[in-house]
């Protein structure tokens, strides 16, 4: 490929992305990460390239074992020869940042080749933006020519929550013992699940929690609303038993992921297109969201004219209105300076 942009542009590095480029693709994702002004244009020049990677979101409670499955799945897809990303998003911990996915799993395999790549996020650097910059990061690590992208969230926020709901299939792993079933159903684990997994299937009790969790799939007809109800027929979650740790059952876990694409690619328009539009939707509020955050914060003004209506003994929801207000009619919306 021909290289028209400087190498160090916004569009020189999204050629080199394209082109396949490894520094280039951890630059983009560090430059959605920080919220650089240059990113956008990045992003522009790399749209057309977007939409080949199947998404995959993995999650689940602390310690049942995703981590583990991560890895065994990256394996597993090599072996199909598939170009693997990986993305581990850890909104919850200021800490383990970039030392995340080296510390918790087997990984150096998988670290020394080249057709696989794994990249920690930390909120501590995305400011809040953590499930627009994993999406942002999905988008480039799709457009670098990845045929699998696996999330794996760490945590059970909102900011989880917005990651899942931005993948093709999500994959929600349990197992027997602590954190047990019953209580993520009550977490509402369950609702955001197209795939169950009983992770630890040598443990006692796996069999059980399989069996329970298939009751309440059943009984509480799980199904994937993005297209329920207009095809008259609900996608029925499968329950996995697998021991990631023995690398036994990964196959029927892609197996599943594998069905559920096929489910949501065979009802075309009001499957997967429908789904993806609706995802995009959301990544759009979000940017909304925080540009009119950044905007808005970005003076001084706003700050003190707050202090100075409570000092004059004004609520705060009568402040915030009247700013509110004023700020749709455009009078103190400013132009966002920030450059990096
Ligand atoms: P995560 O916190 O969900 O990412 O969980 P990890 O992947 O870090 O695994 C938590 C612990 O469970 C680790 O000590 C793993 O070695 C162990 N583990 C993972 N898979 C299995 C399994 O299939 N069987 C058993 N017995 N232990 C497992």
């Amino acid at each position: 490929m021909t290289t028209s942009h400087p190498k160090h542009s916004a569009k020189g590095y999204a050629e080199r992305v394209i082109a396949g480029d490894r520094r280039a693709l951890s630059r983009l994702i560090s430059w959605a990460e920080n919220g650089n002004a240059k990113f956008p244009e990045a992003l522009e020049a790399l749209y057309s390239s977007i939409g080949g990677a199947w998404r995959v979101g993995i999650t689940g409670p602390p310690g049942a074992g995703k981590s583990t499955l991560v890895n065994e799945l990256a394996h597993a897809l090599r072996r199909e020869e598939r170009e693997v990303g990986i993305l581990a998003v850890d909104p919850s911990s200021p800490f383990t940042g970039g030392a995340l996915l080296g510390d918790r799993i087997r990984m150096d395999e998988l670290t020394g080749d080249k057709h696989v790549f794994i990249r920690s996020m930390a909120s501590r650097k995305s400011h809040g933006g953590m499930a627009r910059a994993g999406v942002d990061a999905c988008d480039v690590m799709d457009a670098y020519g990845m045929d699998r992208i696996l999330i794996e969230t760490v945590g059970v926020g909102q900011a989880e929550y917005d990651v899942m709901g931005a993948c093709d299939t999500v994959v929600v792993v349990m197992c027997p013992g602590a954190g047990d079933g019953v209580q993520a159903m009550k977490a509402g684990i369950l609702e955001v699940a197209d795939v169950l997994v009983v992770n630890k299937s040598d443990m006692a009790g796996a069999e059980r929690l399989a069996d329970d969790l298939s009751e309440a799939v059943h009984t509480r007809a799980i199904r994937n609303d993005e297209w329920a109800g207009k095809n008259g027929e609900a996608w029925t979650v499968p329950v996995v038993l697998a021991s990631a740790g023995r690398a036994q059952g990964i196959d029927k876990v892609l197996e599943a992921i594998t069905a559920h694409r096929a489910m949501l690619e065979s009802c075309g328009e009001s499957g997967l297109e429908d789904a993806r539009r609706k995802k995009r939707v959301a990544q759009v509020r979000r940017v909304i969201d925080e540009e009119l955050g950044a905007r808005i914060w970005n003076t001084d003004e706003l700050g003190a004219r707050l202090e100075k209506a409570l000092a004059a003994g004004a609520t705060a929801y009568g402040v915030a209105a009247e700013v509110v207000d004023d700020l749709l009619q455009g009078a103190a919306l400013k132009t966002r300076s920030k450059d990096s």
